[in-house]
């Protein structure tokens, strides 16, 4: 059987060969700058946030108080001494006359901004303002601020949908994690498990004002992880639904490293060990106030409608 294949052109193999570099090339090449874009990407979206975090500095120099020791001595104290206890670094305390109830942190430079809107001081008890204050500081302490801009930066690069909707999913996992430590860290603040749990409830259920009340708030908020419906919601949220944080913290009391860590910080300000804390809800809900009339209100479902599991 006759089967030459002399009839080949001589440069068929020749250009094959060229060919299969040129597009390794090609890939190389485009990988490369594809890499440095990304680099450039993301130092530009940092400027662009450290541009943005000094302009937001300054409208709240103008539209929010930055807080006065001679004025509100006792939320200074409590400030102090989640800062002794956190040792989280320069941070300056400001409060915004908001109407929602919320508390935030930024900053890339020191000192770091600490922002608590105004109904936290009537809502919160000063205990529980230890919490939340504290969670704020363990953002500062544990770099929580300046990561959130570079990661934040990194997340946002230009990609296939795809692509990006993985890389923004897994930056609001990352920032549910930070939660979580910052939740240990209002936790060590205040040193008490029961504080940390009513602050919680009170930020999704404020004026929870008696036991039956504070029940049925935390019953609802119980009932959140049981939907499919919010399990999927929370993969793009930046904070974990409640009853997780709630239970993360239920686990790290049952630890050792929590007790290691609790008599660390109270050492800080000279206090004593702490006593082991078990949950119970029956010594979180707030005391009934005699002087203050109740006036007729509607039933907390109606009061706090997100809290009502979704269909
Ligand atoms: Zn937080």
């Amino acid at each position: 059987m006759f089967r030459s294949r002399r009839y080949r052109v001589d440069n068929e193999q020749l250009v094959l060969v060229l060919t299969v570099l040129l597009v390794l090339a090609v890939i190389v090449l485009s990988s490369a700058v594809t890499f440095c874009a990304s680099g450039i990407f993301i130092i530009l979206m940092f400027a662009l946030s450290a541009w943005t975090t000094r302009a937001h500095h300054q409208s709240l120099l103008r539209n929010a108080h930055a807080l006065n020791p001679v004025q509100m001595p006792k939320l200074a104290a409590e400030v102090e001494e989640c800062s002794l206890k956190l040792q989280p670094g320069p941070v300056e305390l400001f409060i915004a006359r908001e109407k929602q109830l919320n508390a935030y942190t930024f900053g890339i430079s020191d000192p770091k901004v600490l922002v608590l809107y105004s109904p936290m001081l009537q809502v919160m008890t000063s205990d529980e303002l230890r919490f939340i204050i504290g969670h704020e500081m363990g953002h500062v302490a544990l770099g929580h601020t300046w990561l959130n801009t570079i990661l934040g930066g990194m997340a946002g690069i230009p990609a296939p949908f795809g692509a990006a909707v993985l890389l923004y999913a897994a930056f609001r996992w990352w920032n549910r994690m930070c939660e979580f430590s910052s939740d240990r860290a209002g936790l060590l603040a205040c040193g008490d498990l029961n504080t940390a749990i009513s602050a919680m409830v009170k930020l999704v259920a404020p004026e929870v004002r008696n036991q039956v009340e504070f029940d049925k708030a935390f019953a609802m908020i119980d009932a959140q992880d049981d939907t499919m419906s919010n399990r999927v919601a929370e993969i793009f949220q930046t904070h974990p639904m409640l009853i997780r944080r709630i239970n993360k913290l239920r686990e790290y009391v049952r630890t050792q490293e929590y007790q290691y860590m609790q008599a660390g910080v109270n050492r800080n300000v000279g206090q004593p060990k702490p006593v082991k804390v078990i949950h119970d809800p029956a010594a979180i809900a707030p005391e009934k106030q005699d002087d203050k009339p109740e006036k007729p209100q509607k039933p907390p479902e109606e009061r706090w409608p997100w809290l009502k599991p979704k269909e």
